[in-house]
């Protein structure tokens, strides 16, 4: 199989890499495919959803019904549990043989182990943890046009190729660094959890989805490592992802921590369900645990209401919520940038407005 990966001209479509655990397709599944859809249509090309693992013909089938034009599909005994030499010598043959543009690879703890790899593999670049994927022809063609490093005779591309614009938090998240990868296919990009709005499933998309089988060719020889047992973590996994109410305390809790963890579970229960999430204050505190955390090196959520108690807003806090559809603050620092975000502003202690809040909400 010839596979180079400077040969611009010779690659198409857009893929996403579909992560399943257990038979169960996940979260950033469903985010990925919307992604994909958006610059597969601004670019005029298919999107591809790539899925690996044992039985798992009927969640592709699933699968296709959030927007994919095709699914491909690597079924063997060999891929059941996520090893890294399995799932990497398999999604990089397929890619070598099919050659695509783009592979969007969600950034999870799978993600980020499979994306570096296959993108050496591939001889190609990868930018990880991107929050905003953009496809922009203009700004290409400048690019190319006033490079002094880019040698155009020396590269194959035709102006008509895409270019990726891949964006993520750079320098502790103080900027926004967006990057291209112009010589080298397949674009490959890790994507943060949580960021882009997920697909929805729609019964006629999954008829029209074409499922292809890609056959697995895997030795003994490839993989290096051998999965003895897999043990589930025992402690409940907060899912603030999911979450359409959250509640999340700062350092602003500090005077009595425990009343203030139960204060934000009674609100979050008033508002019919909600969960608890924190600053990375109260993380490094271990007032919470890690799961609990939002932000830049938290999760990134966008609940229905994010409540921020005691919260300061600083910009790598806000980076993970301030795209919740409504936002009400409580902080007794009125100069206190979380208000920025705000749509709703508490200037006060949250040990007195707390229970006012549950009050007015459970009598409403
Ligand atoms: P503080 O900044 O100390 O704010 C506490 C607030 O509580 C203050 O505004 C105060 O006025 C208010 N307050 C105090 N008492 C009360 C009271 N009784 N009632 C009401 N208000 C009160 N942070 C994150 O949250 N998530 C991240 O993912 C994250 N990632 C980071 C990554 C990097 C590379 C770096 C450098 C930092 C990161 N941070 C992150 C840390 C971030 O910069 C802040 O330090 C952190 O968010 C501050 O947490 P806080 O708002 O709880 O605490």
């Amino acid at each position: 199989m010839v596979f180079n990966s400077s040969d611009i001209g010779a690659f198409n479509d857009i893929w996403v890499f579909c992560e399943q655990r257990n038979g169960k397709l996940e979260n950033t599944d469903f985010e990925l495919i919307s992604e994909g859809r958006k610059l597969a249509d601004e670019r005029g090309s298919k999107l591809i959803g790539v899925l690996l693992g044992h039985n798992v013909k009927d969640i592709a089938k699933e699968l296709g019904g959030y927007g994919a034009d095709k699914i491909i599909v690597c079924d063997d005994p060999a891929l059941d549990v996520y090893t890294t030499d399995a799932y990497t010598k398999v999604l990089c043959d397929v890619a070598m043989d099919k050659k695509p543009e783009v592979i969007l690879i969600g950034a999870s703890n799978i993600g980020r182990d499979l994306g570096p790899r296959c993108a050496a593999r591939l001889h190609t670049g990868l930018t990880a943890d991107c929050t905003h994927l953009d496809i922009d022809m203009e700004k290409y063609v400048d690019f190319i046009n006033t490079s002094s490093t880019l040698d155009l005779s020396k590269t194959k591309f035709k102006m008509e190729d895409i270019n990726l614009k891949m964006t993520r938090p750079a320098f502790g998240g103080h900027l926004m660094a967006t990057i291209i990868c112009p010589r080298f296919r397949p674009c490959m990009s890790t994507v943060r959890p949580g960021v882009m709005k997920k697909a929805e499933f729609n019964q006629e998309m999954a008829d029209r989805c074409e499922i292809e089988v890609y056959p697995v060719s895997i030795s003994q020889e490839d993989i290096k490592t051998k999965v003895l047992d897999v043990v589930k973590e025992a402690k409940q996994i907060i899912d603030l992802i999911g979450a359409e109410v959250i509640v999340s305390v700062g350092r602003g809790i500090g005077k009595n921590v425990k009343e203030g963890i139960e204060l934000a579970n009674e609100l979050a229960e008033a508002f019919g369900g909600g969960v608890v999430g924190g600053s990375r204050a109260v993380v490094d505190s271990g007032w919470l645990s890690a799961d609990h955390q939002v932000g830049q090196t938290g999760k990134t959520v966008h609940p229905k209401v994010y409540v921020a108690l005691g919260i300061s807003g600083a910009i790598q806090h806000k980076a993970g919520m301030q795209d919740s559809e409504l936002i009400i603050a409580v902080n007794k620092d009125a100069t206190a940038p979380i208000f920025d975000c705000a749509d709703y502003g508490i200037t006060g202690d949250l040990f007195k407005v707390v229970p006012m809040m549950i009050e007015e909400i459970t009598n409403a």
